[in-house]
């Protein structure tokens, strides 16, 4: 079969198509025949060799995928050949033509979900989840800004805000972007790219601020949003690119916190709550993964590029 692998970390260059052998299930392991596989800008990190973590090279990248179960291995009992899949990790890596996977990483794909949209459900709805319900507490009735609403994790916080009877409130740095937050489910959009949008933000919110903010760039805006917050509000850190300074008598006075998340420490009982809420949204359609791009697999390269690339437009997935 086809896969992307890594020799040495590097730019986007450094991912090549090769052919490698097929995999085989182990007892407890699943082989997935991949039909498209989510691409994150976390992919890009690792690539490069500055996250904290590293695999060990050669290595496949990606991981989220969607597709079909090919072979089960002894033991597996959740899915059999044939199922439809999502993958919330995996073993092998999920940039290939099949990946393997532990039981626990594979969850059902509603029929209604594309194999396209089934490679954005992990990492961005997971992420948007974890961040809103378990990280920050997010309420029915509360407001919630979504500061970077047009990319993967930001389309399904939209979703998941909206449907949980949130006021929404969204930023995107195009027109086009703001249109698709719009049309997902934000009550309102705004450009953060524009010199006054935080104004905006006080004024559209009634001048109370926000219960939650979702950030996508504390590096850039983490400081300008603790003034934002309503009394009692949370900020929750979900993306980052660098230090940033903040004031902290900003949130002293309103009883406001910056909370913190890493899809990639969550315990496992907290992340089976979160696949089965997102297995029931994608059943129930109030979630549906946008795809802005599909690129072919070899091209793995130009997929690392553009999603690093401002104007986002939900997810860029591979296709094998
Ligand atoms: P993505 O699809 O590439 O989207 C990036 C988003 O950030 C877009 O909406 C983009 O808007 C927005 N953005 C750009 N400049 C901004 C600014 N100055 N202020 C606010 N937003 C801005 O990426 P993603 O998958 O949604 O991930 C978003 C971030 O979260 C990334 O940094 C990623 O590494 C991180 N992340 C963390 C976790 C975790 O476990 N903590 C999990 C998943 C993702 P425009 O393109 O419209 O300008």
């Amino acid at each position: 079969m086809k896969a992307i692998r890594v020799h040495e970390f590097g730019g986007p260059e450094v991912l090549k198509l090769e052919e490698v052998p097929n995999p085989s299930a182990a007892p407890g392991q699943i082989v997935v025949d991949v039909k498209a596989a989510g691409v994150n800008p976390v992919d890009t990190y690792i690539r490069a060799g500055t996250y904290t973590f590293k695999p060990s090279l050669p290595y496949t990248p990606g991981m989220d995928a969607a597709g079909v179960v090919e072979a089960v291995g002894q033991g597996v009992t959740r899915v059999k050949a044939g199922d439809r899949v999502y993958a919330a990790g995996t073993l092998t890596g999920a940039y290939a033509q099949e990946t393997v996977c532990a039981e626990t990483q594979v969850h059902p794909l509603p029929a209604k979900i594309s194999f396209a949209q089934g490679a954005g459900v992990n990492v961005p709805y997971a992420t948007a989840y974890r961040a809103l319900f378990q990280i920050g507490q997010a309420r029915a009735g509360e407001t919630v800004f979504v500061h970077g609403a047009s990319g993967g994790v930001g389309v399904a916080a939209v979703q998941l805000a909206r449907a949980a009877g949130m006021t929404v409130i969204g930023t995107a740095g195009t027109p086009k972007g703001r249109e698709l937050v719009l049309r997902e489910g934000a009550h309102h959009a705004l450009d953060h790219r524009a010199a006054n949008y935080l104004e905006q933000l006080r004024s559209v919110s009634g001048g109370r601020g926000a219960d939650i903010i979702v950030e996508m760039l504390a590096n850039v805006n983490l400081g300008k949003d603790l003034p934002l917050l309503a009394a009692r509000g949370r900020v929750v850190v979900v993306g980052s690119r660098g230090p940033v300074e903040i004031n902290a008598r900003d949130i002293m006075g309103r009883d406001g916190s910056i909370r913190a998340m890493s899809l990639l420490v969550a315990p496992p009982e907290d992340l089976a709550g979160i696949h089965a809420a997102i297995y029931a949204g994608l059943e129930n359609g109030t979630l549906r993964p946008v795809v802005g791009q599909e690129i072919p697999l070899a091209e793995a390269a130009r997929a690392h590029k553009a999603v690093m690339e401002p104007g986002a437009h939900g997810k860029i997935v591979l296709v094998p």
